[in-house]
C-alpha cells in the first residue's frame, strides 16, 4: 500500500523572521483611508485599536519581521508543521502531478490562527493590555485568540456571529475552557447590535456585524484593544511562516511548486502560504501560479468590485481598497464559516489586481466531495473550509491527467473539521444544497458602497 510521505523540519529551521510581501511589490498597495475624512490615517488613528508594535507591522515596507523569541518558543509547540506528499490521494485520482499539502491541523486550535493568535496576544501583552475584544465566524479565530490569551494571561471576549454559534457549540465550549467569553452577534451588548436587533431580531449575523460589536467594545474602553484573526497586513504577515517552511520543505523533496493553491475568506491562510513565494518570484526567481478559491456563495475575489469600503457593518474601521460584497452583505448561512467574509485583504486583492494571483468560486457540495475524498485517502478530516483549497488542488491535478504532464501542486490544508461533524453529517444525509447569495441583496450592499473622491 501506498504511504504518504511526510517532510518534517528540523525546529532549529523553523523561520526567525516572517516575510512582508509589500517590500517586494511593483507598485505599492492603496492608502488606508479615515472613516470620517477619507484621508490617509496616521498611525495614531488605530491607537484605541492596537498596541503599536502591531500598527507599525501593518505599515512598514521592511522585507523580514523578526519574530520574538518567546513567540518562536510557544510555535515549537507545534511547528514546523508537517509537510506531505498526497500519494494516496494522487493514487485514487490517477493523476500525474504531486500534490503536497502544507498540515495546520496541528495547532491547538486546529488551525492556522494560531500563528497570529500568539504573536498578537504577545504584543499586546508588552503593551500591558489586559483584554481583547474580537469576532469569529465559525469560531476558530476565536478558539486561537482564547487560547493564546491563556498562555499570556489576557482575557479575551468574543463575539461570535449567530448561525456558527448555534450551528458549533462545541467551539464556543472551546474557547471558554481556555477562559474566554464567547457571545452571539448580533447581541445587546453593544449599540451596534442593538441596532441590527431593532431591525430584525432574528438575524443570523455576519463577520461584519461582529467586528463592529468587538471594535465598539475595544473603542470605549482603555484597557481593552481589538485583535482581527485576517484581512489585515500584519496578520498576513505573521501567517508567512506557513509558506516559509514549505519552501524549506520542498527543498528537503527536491521539489518546487508550480501551483498553490489556498482557500479565502479574508485571505490569511491563502497569503501565508503562498506570499513567501510570490516574493521570490517578484524578486526574479521561478514563476508559480496561485489559486485563490472562495466559496460561490461568498465570491468577494470573483464577483466584488475592487473598491474601497468599510471592514464592518456599522463603519467603525477605517477604509480600505479590496475586493468586496460590501459591508452590509449577509452571506447565506452555508457551513464554511470561516470564509464569510464580505471584503479580501487588501494586499491578496492588490496582487489580484495587478494580475499576480487568480481567483475561483465553487459551491459547497463540490467541496465537500473533495475533503472526504482527501479524508478517504490521507486520512484527515479537514475543515469545511479547507474542503475549498482541496477542491481547487483536485481540480488541477485532473488537468494534469487529462494534458498528460506532472505539475507540482501545493495546497494548504489549513485545518481539521473535528468541530465540523455537523456539517458532514449533513453532508451525508443530503441535506447540504448549493446554496447561493441574495442578488438583489448583493446589489444593495454594492450600491451602499462609500463613495471616496480624495485617491
Ligand atoms: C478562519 C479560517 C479560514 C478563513 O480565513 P483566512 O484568513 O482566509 O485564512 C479558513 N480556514 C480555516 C480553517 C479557518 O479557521
Amino acid at each position: 500500500m501506498t504511504q504518504p510521505v511526510k517532510y518534517l523540519l528540523d525546529e532549529s529551521r523553523m523561520p526567525k523572521a516572517w516575510y512582508n510581501l509589500v517590500a517586494d511589490l511593483p507598485v505599492p498597495p492603496p492608502p488606508v483611508l479615515h472613516p470620517g475624512t477619507a484621508q490617509p490615517i496616521s498611525p495614531d488613528d488605530l491607537a484605541p485599536l492596537f498596541p503599536l508594535s502591531l500598527i507599525q507591522q501593518e505599515v512598514t515596507t521592511e522585507r523580514e519581521i523578526q519574530i520574538p523569541k518567546p513567540v518562536r518558543e510557544i510555535y515549537r509547540q507545534w511547528r514546523p508543521s508537517p509537510l506531505y506528499r498526497a500519494r494516496r490521494l494522487e493514487q485514487a485520482l490517477g493523476t500525474p502531478a504531486r500534490i503536497y499539502y502544507k498540515y495546520e491541523g496541528v495547532s491547538p486550535a486546529g488551525s492556522h490562527k494560531p500563528n497570529t493568535a500568539v504573536p498578537q496576544a504577545f504584543y499586546n501583552r508588552e503593551a500591558g493590555v489586559k483584554r481583547i475584544a474580537t469576532e469569529t465566524g465559525a469560531g476558530q479565530w476565536g478558539s486561537s485568540l482564547a487560547f493564546a490569551g491563556a498562555l499570556f494571561g489576557i482575557e479575551v471576549e468574543v463575539f461570535m456571529v449567530r448561525v456558527s454559534y448555534n450551528q458549533k457549540p462545541y467551539r464556543r465550549a472551546l474557547m471558554e475552557t481556555w477562559g474566554a467569553t464567547c457571545i452571539a452577534s448580533p447581541s445587546e451588548r453593544t449599540a451596534a447590535g442593538r441596532a441590527i436587533l431593532a431591525q430584525r431580531p432574528d438575524h443570523p449575523g455576519s463577520l461584519g456585524i461582529a467586528i463592529s460589536e468587538a471594535v465598539e467594545v475595544a473603542a470605549q474602553r482603555e484597557d481593552t484593544k481589538y485583535a482581527l484573526g485576517s484581512v489585515l497586513n500584519h496578520v498576513l504577515l505573521h501567517q508567512t511562516v506557513v509558506g516559509l517552511e514549505a519552501m524549506a520543505q520542498l527543498e528537503m523533496a527536491d521539489d518546487y511548486p508550480d501551483i498553490i493553491v489556498g482557500c479565502t475568506g479574508g485571505g490569511s491562510n491563502f497569503a501565508g502560504i503562498a506570499f513567501p513565494f510570490l516574493g521570490t518570484q517578484l524578486r526574479g526567481g521561478r514563476k508559480v501560479r496561485i489559486i485563490a478559491v472562495e466559496p460561490a456563495a461568498c465570491p468577494s475575489l470573483t464577483r466584488g468590485p475592487y473598491a474601497y469600503d468599510f471592514g464592518d457593518t456599522a463603519h467603525l474601521t477605517p477604509l480600505t481598497k479590496m475586493h468586496t460584497l460590501g459591508s452590509a452583505f449577509t452571506p447565506p448561512g452555508f457551513h464554511a464559516g470561516g470564509l464569510r467574509y464580505h471584503g479580501m485583504a487588501p494586499l491578496v486583492s492588490h496582487v489580484k489586481q495587478l494580475g499576480l494571483i487568480e481567483a475561483r468560486a465553487y459551491p459547497q457540495l463540490s467541496c465537500f466531495e473533495a475533503g472526504v475524498l482527501l479524508a478517504r485517502t490521507e486520512g484527515i478530516l479537514p475543515a469545511p473550509e479547507a474542503n475549498h483549497a482541496i477542491r481547487g488542488a483536485i481540480d488541477e491535478a485532473l488537468r494534469c491527467k487529462e494534458e498528460g504532464v506532472s505539475r507540482a501542486i501545493l495546497f494548504n490544508l489549513c485545518g481539521h473539521g473535528h468541530f465540523d461533524m455537523q456539517a458532514y453529517m449533513d453532508y451525508f444525509a443530503g441535506k447540504l444544497t448549493d446554496q447561493t447569495y441574495d442578488e438583489a441583496e448583493l446589489a444593495m450592499a454594492l450600491a451602499g458602497l462609500p463613495v471616496v473622491t480624495t485617491v
